[in-house]
Protein backbone atom coordinates (compact mmCIF):
# COMPACT_ATOMS: atom_id res chain seq x y z
CA UNK A 1 0.00 0.00 0.00
CA UNK A 2 1.13 3.48 -0.79
CA UNK A 3 0.41 6.80 0.62
CA UNK A 4 -1.24 9.58 -1.77
CA UNK A 5 -2.98 12.65 -1.82
CA UNK A 6 -6.36 13.20 -2.59
CA UNK A 7 -6.96 15.93 -5.37
CA UNK A 8 -10.87 15.58 -5.07
CA UNK A 9 -13.88 14.47 -3.25
CA UNK A 10 -16.66 15.03 -4.23
CA UNK A 11 -20.40 14.41 -4.40
CA UNK A 12 -21.58 13.70 -7.84
CA UNK A 13 -25.05 12.22 -7.35
CA UNK A 14 -27.20 11.32 -4.24
CA UNK A 15 -24.96 9.18 -1.83
CA UNK A 16 -22.20 8.64 -4.47
CA UNK A 17 -18.85 10.58 -4.40
CA UNK A 18 -16.06 10.16 -6.64
CA UNK A 19 -12.89 10.70 -4.89
CA UNK A 20 -9.87 11.30 -7.83
CA UNK A 21 -6.25 11.32 -6.62
CA UNK A 22 -2.29 11.49 -9.12
CA UNK A 23 -1.69 8.48 -11.15
CA UNK A 24 1.22 7.04 -9.58
CA UNK A 25 0.88 3.74 -11.53
CA UNK A 26 -0.12 2.07 -14.95
CA UNK A 27 -3.35 -0.03 -15.05
CA UNK A 28 -5.62 -1.83 -17.18
CA UNK A 29 -8.96 -1.06 -18.12
CA UNK A 30 -11.26 -2.53 -16.04
CA UNK A 31 -9.03 -2.75 -12.90
CA UNK A 32 -9.22 -2.51 -9.05
CA UNK A 33 -7.36 -1.02 -6.10
CA UNK A 34 -7.50 -1.61 -2.65
CA UNK A 35 -8.03 1.79 -0.77
CA UNK A 36 -8.05 2.56 3.26
CA UNK A 37 -8.37 5.69 4.65
CA UNK A 38 -6.17 4.70 7.58
CA UNK A 39 -4.90 1.31 9.49
CA UNK A 40 -7.60 0.74 11.57
CA UNK A 41 -10.04 -0.18 8.51
CA UNK A 42 -9.08 -2.81 6.23
CA UNK A 43 -9.03 -1.45 2.46
CA UNK A 44 -12.05 -2.39 0.55
CA UNK A 45 -11.81 -2.91 -3.40
CA UNK A 46 -12.70 -0.10 -6.09
CA UNK A 47 -12.65 -0.33 -9.64
CA UNK A 48 -10.97 2.38 -11.18
CA UNK A 49 -13.49 5.03 -13.11
CA UNK A 50 -10.73 6.88 -15.09
CA UNK A 51 -8.52 6.41 -18.79
CA UNK A 52 -5.56 4.63 -18.51
CA UNK A 53 -3.86 7.06 -19.98
CA UNK A 54 -5.39 9.88 -17.93
CA UNK A 55 -2.85 12.23 -15.38
CA UNK A 56 -5.61 11.16 -12.43
CA UNK A 57 -7.31 8.30 -10.97
CA UNK A 58 -11.03 8.11 -10.18
CA UNK A 59 -13.13 5.90 -8.09
CA UNK A 60 -16.74 6.44 -7.82
CA UNK A 61 -18.00 4.97 -4.28
CA UNK A 62 -21.35 4.42 -2.99
CA UNK A 63 -21.82 5.66 0.54
CA UNK A 64 -23.48 2.82 2.24
CA UNK A 65 -25.67 2.62 5.46
CA UNK A 66 -23.21 2.49 9.18
CA UNK A 67 -20.62 1.34 5.87
CA UNK A 68 -17.09 1.61 8.08
CA UNK A 69 -14.85 3.02 5.22
CA UNK A 70 -17.34 4.96 3.17
CA UNK A 71 -18.55 6.98 6.05
CA UNK A 72 -15.47 7.71 6.80
CA UNK A 73 -13.83 8.38 2.91
CA UNK A 74 -16.86 10.97 2.78
CA UNK A 75 -15.15 13.35 4.92
CA UNK A 76 -11.31 13.69 3.50
CA UNK A 77 -10.47 16.63 1.79
CA UNK A 78 -8.49 17.57 -1.02
CA UNK A 79 -4.96 17.39 0.82
CA UNK A 80 -5.78 14.19 3.17
CA UNK A 81 -4.26 10.96 2.34
CA UNK A 82 -5.40 7.22 1.52
CA UNK A 83 -3.55 4.45 1.28
CA UNK A 84 -3.72 2.48 -1.95
CA UNK A 85 -3.39 -0.52 -3.52
CA UNK A 86 -1.42 -1.29 -7.08
CA UNK A 87 -3.94 -2.20 -9.10
CA UNK A 88 -5.18 -5.37 -9.69
CA UNK A 89 -7.87 -7.87 -11.14
CA UNK A 90 -8.45 -9.77 -14.46
CA UNK A 91 -12.06 -7.57 -14.86
CA UNK A 92 -10.63 -7.37 -18.75
CA UNK A 93 -12.59 -6.41 -22.14
CA UNK A 94 -10.84 -8.93 -24.29
CA UNK A 95 -13.67 -9.87 -26.71
CA UNK A 96 -13.71 -7.08 -29.90
CA UNK A 97 -17.69 -7.45 -29.58
CA UNK A 98 -18.82 -6.82 -26.54
CA UNK A 99 -22.29 -6.04 -24.25
CA UNK A 100 -21.23 -4.28 -21.18
CA UNK A 101 -23.92 -4.80 -18.29
CA UNK A 102 -23.82 -2.38 -15.46
CA UNK A 103 -25.81 -1.35 -12.44
CA UNK A 104 -25.28 1.77 -9.90
CA UNK A 105 -21.45 2.12 -9.59
CA UNK A 106 -20.61 -0.67 -11.68
CA UNK A 107 -20.07 1.47 -14.66
CA UNK A 108 -17.03 2.38 -13.00
CA UNK A 109 -15.00 -0.32 -14.74
CA UNK A 110 -17.02 0.04 -18.20
CA UNK A 111 -15.89 4.18 -17.87
CA UNK A 112 -12.75 3.41 -17.38
CA UNK A 113 -12.56 0.72 -20.62
CA UNK A 114 -14.46 3.47 -22.79
CA UNK A 115 -11.84 6.34 -21.82
CA UNK A 116 -9.30 4.17 -22.57
CA UNK A 117 -11.14 3.32 -26.39
CA UNK A 118 -10.34 -0.71 -25.25
CA UNK A 119 -13.18 -2.29 -27.12
CA UNK A 120 -14.53 -1.43 -30.43
CA UNK A 121 -17.90 -2.90 -31.08
CA UNK A 122 -19.78 -1.91 -27.85
CA UNK A 123 -23.26 -1.67 -26.50
CA UNK A 124 -23.65 -0.46 -22.79
CA UNK A 125 -26.61 -1.38 -20.91
CA UNK A 126 -26.59 1.08 -18.07
CA UNK A 127 -29.16 0.18 -15.34
CA UNK A 128 -30.17 2.44 -12.37
CA UNK A 129 -33.38 3.73 -10.42
CA UNK A 130 -33.79 7.47 -11.49
CA UNK A 131 -32.19 9.94 -13.40
CA UNK A 132 -29.31 11.60 -11.47
CA UNK A 133 -28.04 7.51 -11.03
CA UNK A 134 -26.88 7.71 -14.76
CA UNK A 135 -23.44 8.14 -14.20
CA UNK A 136 -21.62 9.91 -17.41
CA UNK A 137 -24.48 9.21 -19.28
CA UNK A 138 -24.36 12.25 -21.60
CA UNK A 139 -20.88 11.23 -22.56
CA UNK A 140 -21.43 7.60 -23.02
CA UNK A 141 -24.41 8.42 -24.99
CA UNK A 142 -22.71 10.96 -27.38
CA UNK A 143 -20.19 8.78 -28.34
CA UNK A 144 -21.80 5.45 -28.33
CA UNK A 145 -25.04 6.51 -29.85
CA UNK A 146 -27.81 3.66 -30.08
CA UNK A 147 -25.23 1.27 -28.32
CA UNK A 148 -25.45 3.12 -25.34
CA UNK A 149 -29.10 2.13 -23.46
CA UNK A 150 -30.03 3.17 -20.15
CA UNK A 151 -32.68 0.91 -18.73
CA UNK A 152 -34.66 3.48 -15.82
CA UNK A 153 -36.46 0.89 -13.19
CA UNK A 154 -37.96 3.90 -11.40
CA UNK A 155 -38.64 7.21 -13.42
CA UNK A 156 -40.03 7.14 -16.65
CA UNK A 157 -37.37 8.90 -18.69
CA UNK A 158 -37.45 9.83 -22.77
CA UNK A 159 -35.43 7.84 -24.86
CA UNK A 160 -34.73 5.60 -22.37
CA UNK A 161 -35.92 1.76 -21.64
CA UNK A 162 -38.67 1.46 -19.17
CA UNK A 163 -37.57 -1.67 -16.40
CA UNK A 164 -34.23 -3.09 -15.21
CA UNK A 165 -31.34 -4.18 -17.46
CA UNK A 166 -32.67 -7.93 -17.23
CA UNK A 167 -36.03 -6.33 -18.55
CA UNK A 168 -34.40 -5.32 -21.15
CA UNK A 169 -32.94 -8.63 -22.38
CA UNK A 170 -35.77 -10.57 -21.50
CA UNK A 171 -37.52 -8.31 -24.25
CA UNK A 172 -34.96 -9.10 -27.21
CA UNK A 173 -36.00 -11.89 -29.27
CA UNK A 174 -32.09 -13.02 -30.16
CA UNK A 175 -28.92 -11.74 -28.77
CA UNK A 176 -26.44 -11.13 -31.70
CA UNK A 177 -24.23 -14.31 -31.79
CA UNK A 178 -20.05 -14.15 -31.16
CA UNK A 179 -20.10 -11.09 -28.27
CA UNK A 180 -18.91 -11.77 -24.80
CA UNK A 181 -20.99 -10.55 -21.87
CA UNK A 182 -19.30 -8.46 -19.22
CA UNK A 183 -21.34 -8.05 -16.02
CA UNK A 184 -20.92 -5.51 -13.00
CA UNK A 185 -22.63 -4.91 -10.08
CA UNK A 186 -24.41 -6.31 -7.33
CA UNK A 187 -24.67 -10.30 -6.90
CA UNK A 188 -28.47 -10.50 -7.41
CA UNK A 189 -28.09 -8.41 -10.51
CA UNK A 190 -24.93 -10.52 -11.65
CA UNK A 191 -26.68 -14.14 -10.42
CA UNK A 192 -29.98 -12.91 -12.14
CA UNK A 193 -28.16 -11.76 -15.71
CA UNK A 194 -25.86 -14.82 -15.52
CA UNK A 195 -29.27 -16.95 -15.57
CA UNK A 196 -30.93 -15.22 -18.13
CA UNK A 197 -28.09 -14.77 -20.71
CA UNK A 198 -27.58 -18.43 -20.61
CA UNK A 199 -31.31 -19.26 -20.90
CA UNK A 200 -31.01 -17.10 -24.34
CA UNK A 201 -28.24 -19.11 -25.76
CA UNK A 202 -25.27 -17.59 -24.51
CA UNK A 203 -22.35 -19.15 -23.50
CA UNK A 204 -21.13 -19.53 -19.99
CA UNK A 205 -18.06 -18.68 -21.10
CA UNK A 206 -19.06 -16.26 -23.22
CA UNK A 207 -20.08 -13.86 -19.89
CA UNK A 208 -17.43 -12.62 -17.90
CA UNK A 209 -18.53 -10.89 -14.10
CA UNK A 210 -17.15 -8.35 -11.52
CA UNK A 211 -19.38 -8.50 -8.41
CA UNK A 212 -19.58 -5.72 -6.29
CA UNK A 213 -20.32 -7.60 -2.34
C1 LIG B 1 -14.09 -6.37 -7.00
C2 LIG B 1 -14.86 -5.30 -6.24
C3 LIG B 1 -14.94 -4.01 -6.75
C4 LIG B 1 -15.68 -3.03 -6.09
N1 LIG B 1 -15.77 -1.80 -6.63
C5 LIG B 1 -16.56 -0.87 -6.04
C6 LIG B 1 -16.72 0.44 -6.62
O1 LIG B 1 -16.14 0.76 -7.68
N2 LIG B 1 -17.55 1.32 -5.99
C7 LIG B 1 -18.20 0.99 -4.82
O2 LIG B 1 -18.95 1.85 -4.30
N3 LIG B 1 -18.05 -0.22 -4.24
C8 LIG B 1 -17.23 -1.14 -4.81
N4 LIG B 1 -17.06 -2.36 -4.20
C9 LIG B 1 -17.60 -2.54 -2.83
C10 LIG B 1 -16.57 -1.98 -1.80
O3 LIG B 1 -15.39 -2.79 -1.83
C11 LIG B 1 -17.08 -1.96 -0.36
O4 LIG B 1 -17.57 -3.25 -0.03
C12 LIG B 1 -18.17 -0.93 -0.13
O5 LIG B 1 -17.70 0.38 -0.48
C13 LIG B 1 -18.65 -0.90 1.35
O6 LIG B 1 -17.59 -0.57 2.19
P1 LIG B 1 -17.85 0.01 3.66
O7 LIG B 1 -16.61 -0.22 4.46
O8 LIG B 1 -18.38 1.40 3.62
O9 LIG B 1 -19.04 -0.89 4.18
P2 LIG B 1 -18.97 -2.11 5.25
O10 LIG B 1 -18.59 -1.61 6.60
O11 LIG B 1 -18.16 -3.20 4.66
O12 LIG B 1 -20.50 -2.51 5.27
C14 LIG B 1 -21.21 -2.81 4.06
C15 LIG B 1 -22.71 -2.87 4.39
O13 LIG B 1 -22.94 -3.98 5.24
C16 LIG B 1 -23.57 -3.54 6.43
N5 LIG B 1 -22.97 -4.32 7.52
C17 LIG B 1 -21.71 -4.24 7.97
N6 LIG B 1 -21.51 -5.15 8.95
C18 LIG B 1 -22.69 -5.79 9.12
C19 LIG B 1 -23.16 -6.83 9.96
N7 LIG B 1 -22.34 -7.41 10.85
N8 LIG B 1 -24.43 -7.26 9.82
C20 LIG B 1 -25.26 -6.70 8.91
N9 LIG B 1 -24.88 -5.71 8.10
C21 LIG B 1 -23.63 -5.26 8.19
C22 LIG B 1 -23.29 -2.04 6.56
O14 LIG B 1 -24.32 -1.40 7.26
C23 LIG B 1 -23.22 -1.62 5.11
O15 LIG B 1 -24.45 -1.25 4.60
C24 LIG B 1 -16.33 -3.35 -4.85
C25 LIG B 1 -16.21 -4.64 -4.33
C26 LIG B 1 -15.50 -5.60 -5.01
C27 LIG B 1 -15.43 -7.00 -4.44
Amino acid sequence: MRKIEIVENSLIAPGIFSLIFDRKFDFIPGQVIKLTSDASIPPRMYSIASGMDEPIVRIIYDLKPEGLLTNALKTLKKGDSIEVSEPFGNFICKSASAWWIAIGTGIAPFYSMFRSGSCEDITLLHGARQKEFFLFSEELAASLGNNYIPCCSGDKMPNTFNGRVTDYIKSLVELPAGATYYLCGSAEMVVEMRDLLISKGVRFDAIVAEIYF
